[in-house]
């Protein structure tokens, strides 16, 4: 898999004008030379962007667990795909080779079958960060069915809403899950919201916490006596191109989750060079990404990226805080791990605990350090930089989207230059564009606009499940011909990217167009600061003003809050200009966020115009008491 693999800056800038000169000559060579097909395709891509109609790889066969398992096992049947670093640190570590991982998909696939899962049909995995998450997805994927993998910190409504979505036909859960000292009652959550879906006539139960739970009768099995009996032996099933591989909910910041869908061969890919050339992986890397595989980020930079090229893989039952906060850093030391790929908010989260926790590890073996899922800001880039990389790993700080399937824009490690808060270069294959209120592209550099991609690549999503319409309004109808992302970005003076937030988010203060993540990032820098958010209100002369929330480093014990509350605005009249000075700041303890970590601020924005009324889908919030606590005004 080393053939596609870029090395030096040179390198790239070569490999990116061919791929936009002749993408399909670009997409042909990367797929025919690293894969296992059944048969080879008709058309590299065929597309009509006005309809959202995309195919890549038409009429291609392959099964996508064939590339990530099967043909690794001659060579590497031995070794570790995947490593098992459960919550509680003095349980023992799991090493699971490619072969026991053949074993154990093959099985697993042989259960679905028995139970009568067909290519087609829908299943449900709400599963703890456990290796039978990652054997029962790829044993889904095995057999063709569409895996709908639902993190397992959702609500039973929230389940149920995806579960009747996607009309799953079954459901695989544990009877619990660890999460620090926490156990969570999975099963019994399943049980609640099962209340509420006719369709679901199976229940698959991995025993995990060893809880008591209920087990109706006719519908739900222990899976392990299921597994004992079947064969290892299990043949995979000859997928087409674009047979759907999986549907996945985006995280909900912004609205209705949407159950995205990802086709087969594109995916593959896509995951599979992306993975490659971002974390500039090696043989004999150890690569962890601390997402949850109910995220797009674990589907592919858990499970499909890393296992297409034949890597060791951690999967981490925990949390950054148990036992302690040094828990990441123990588990890097732990298993030698060379790329570590995390998110801001936690990022942001470690940093505000004692040095001494990071410090105690040296952290040689790391040669990566990756972000993804918000905007990083620059104090939180520079103590990732300083203190895990310790400024010698590069940071790569990743764009991309549920919709968009792998990595968009990044610097490509030990290639790229970086440069904080950028997220750098388009990778190879993608056509990035900024558009203005017009819709026109806009030309030049130093320029800021909404984010479009103007030509498909393999990765992206090619609907959204049952609602093709929603799809193509979603993404392809703001701006015709091109797949509109909803972020806004900035282009610098060489051409750097810099994702300035959601457009939704821009806040338009006396005519000026101010994106949230660089005043967020100005106020961040003060000392006192831990988090802000910024959102916009009515205000009668400005048409907007900005409305801040500010999360102090030690609440309570900080001087007098009108000096800090003129420091922050001078801190963002330097950075930024006095335009985009705060008309109100309130101290908060926390902020509303998805279960993924990222700030809801559409509820931010409701607080700020005083409507308390409807804050819409909250299903996803994971702190919904911060709602009060911000709406009573009180710290
Ligand atoms: P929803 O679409 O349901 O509102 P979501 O957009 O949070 O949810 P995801 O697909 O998980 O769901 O997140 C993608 C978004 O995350 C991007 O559109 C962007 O706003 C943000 N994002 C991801 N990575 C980065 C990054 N490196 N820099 C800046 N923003 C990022
Ligand atoms: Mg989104």
């Amino acid at each position: 898999m080393s053939r596609y693999k870029i090395n030096t800056l040179e390198e790239y800038f070569k490999e990116y004008k061919k791929s936009v000169r002749e993408p399909r000559k670009f997409w042909d060579k990367i797929a025919s030379e690293n894969f296992t097909w059944y048969q080879q395709w008709d058309k590299v891509v065929d597309f009509n962007m006005a309809e959202a109609e995309i195919k890549w790889f038409t009429e291609a066969k392959v099964n996508i667990t064939k590339n990530c398992i099967d043909r690794h096992l001659i060579k590497k049947g031995d070794k570790t795909a995947i490593i098992f670093e459960p919550n509680d640190p003095k349980e023992e570590a799991l090493h699971i080779s490619y072969n026991e991982l053949h074993q154990r998909v093959c099985k697993m696939a042989n259960v679905l079958r028995e139970q009568g899962i067909k290519k087609g049909d829908r299943v449900c995995i709400y599963l703890p960060m456990i290796p039978e998450l990652a054997i029962t997805t790829l044993a889904c994927a095995r057999i063709g069915a569409i895996h709908s993998v639902v993190f397992a910190g959702f609500s039973a409504s929230a389940v149920a809403t995806r579960i009747n979505d996607s009309d799953c036909k079954m459901v695989i859960t544990s009877d619990g899950g660890y999460r620090g000292n926490k156990t969570i009652d999975l099963k019994g959550i399943i049980d609640e919201s099962l209340v509420n879906c006719p369709g679901v006539s199976n229940v698959l139960v991995v025993k995990r916490t060893n809880t008591s739970i209920n087990m109706k009768a006719g519908r739900d099995q222990w899976l392990q006596p299921l597994l004992d009996e079947a064969s290892d032996n299990n043949v995979a099933e000859i997928m087409d191109a674009e047979d759907p591989l999986f549907i996945l909910y985006t995280s909900g910041s912004t609205g209705k989750p949407k159950g995205m869908v990802h086709t087969t061969a594109g995916y593959m890919v896509y995951t599979a060079y992306t993975f490659k050339n971002v974390f500039n992986y090696e043989e004999n890397d150890v690569f962890w990404c601390t997402a949850d595989i109910g995220w797009i980020t674990g589907h592919s930079y858990i499970l499909y990226g890393p296992l297409l090229n034949g890597a060791t893989t951690v999967i981490f039952e925990g949390v950054p805080s148990y036992p302690d906060f040094s828990r990441f850093w123990e588990v890097i030391e732990k298993h030698k791990v060379t790329q570590f790929y995390t998110a801001p908010t936690a990022i942001r989260a470690l940093a505000k605990e004692s040095l001494d926790y990071v410090r105690k590890f040296p952290l040689k073996s790391l040669k990566v350090i990756g972000s993804v899922g918000e905007p990083i800001n620059e104090e939180a880039w520079h103590w990732y930089n300083d203190h895990v990389g310790d400024k010698r790993c590069p940071v790569v700080d990743t764009w991309w989207q549920t919709e968009t399937g792998g990595i968009m824009i990044s610097p490509i490690a030990f290639v790229t230059p970086t440069k904080p808060t950028y997220a750098s270069l388009p990778l190879p294959g993608i056509q990035p564009v900024l558009m203005d209120e017009k819709r026109n592209e806009i030309e030049g550099n130093q320029v800021t606009g909404s984010l479009c991609i103007k030509f498909p690549w393999p990765g992206i999503a090619r609907t959204i499940w049952g609602d093709h319409q929603r799809y193509k309004d979603t993404y392809f109808s703001t701006f015709p011909g091109k797949y509109f992302t909803g972020d806004g970005a900035l282009r610098d003076e060489v051409g750097y990217y810099r994702i300035t937030g959601r457009v939704d988010d821009v806040v338009i203060v006396s005519g000026h167009n101010l994106g949230t993540a660089p005043i967020e990032d100005a106020i961040n820098e003060h000392p006192a600061v831990a988090e802000s958010a910024i959102v916009g209100f009515p205000h009668d002369i400005k048409g907007n003003a900005l409305y801040g929330f500010v999360i102090l480093k030690e609440s309570g014990e900080y001087r007098d809050r009108e000096n800090l509350t003129n420091e922050i605005n001078q801190q963002i009249s330097n950075h930024i200009g006095p335009i985009a000075k705060l008309d109100k700041i309130q101290f908060v303890s926390g902020l509303p966020k998805t279960r993924s970590g990222k700030i809801m601020r559409r509820i931010l924005r409701k607080i700020a115009e005083g409507d308390y009324s409807n804050f819409g889908d909250t299903s996803t919030l994971l702190n919904p008491e911060i709602v009060e606590e911000i709406k009573n005004g009180k710290i």
